[in-house]
């Protein structure tokens, strides 16, 4: 019963799980502002927790750490299909103030893992967040309904 009620309210709503992989938490803060109420994220069905595995939209901040190299792919291979990674901020684009010769970050994500859109900034203002949730998530919730028929 409880199983049939979450299928029914997933149906239409996106799950965001941010994925912090290595970066000054800047990007961090900007996502979880989007929860407050002037931004009020859930108004539009999307849901933030910090479980890939019920993730539709994988939030990807920070420039790929040594440490973050096999992490970001076995997180990114967690979530479910249909799936869809975008990079918040500069750090997962370029690696921003992090790459400099002989550094230790590997940016971009996208060498590790598909990457639909990218959100410049450092970091980049919630809204821009959002705005790119709301372009990326209906594409999330069409393949979804392709793949359960
Ligand atoms: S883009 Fe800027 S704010 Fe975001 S994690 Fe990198 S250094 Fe921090």
């Amino acid at each position: 019963m409880l199983d049939a009620i979450k299928d029914v309210v997933r149906k239409s709503s996106i799950h965001v799980c941010i994925v912090n992989c290595g970066g000054c938490n800047g990007c961090d803060v900007e996502c979880v502002a989007l929860l407050s109420p002037r931004y009020d994220l859930e108004q539009y069905g999307i849901y933030v927790h910090n479980n890939p595995r019920e993730a539709d939209v994988l939030l990807l901040t920070g420039a790929v750490t040594e440490q973050w190299k096999d992490n970001l792919k076995r997180i990114y291979d967690k979530a479910p299909e249909p799936k869809i990674a975008v990079a918040v901020g500069n750090c997962p684009i370029s690696g921003d103030v992090f790459a400099q010769e002989g550094g230790h970050v590997n940016a971009p994500a996208s060498n590790f893992v598909p990457v639909a859109a990218e959100i410049p900034g450092c970091p980049p203002r919630p809204n821009e967040i959002l705005e790119a949730i709301l372009a990326v998530g209906p594409q999330a919730i069409a393949d979804r309904g392709r793949e359960q028929k």
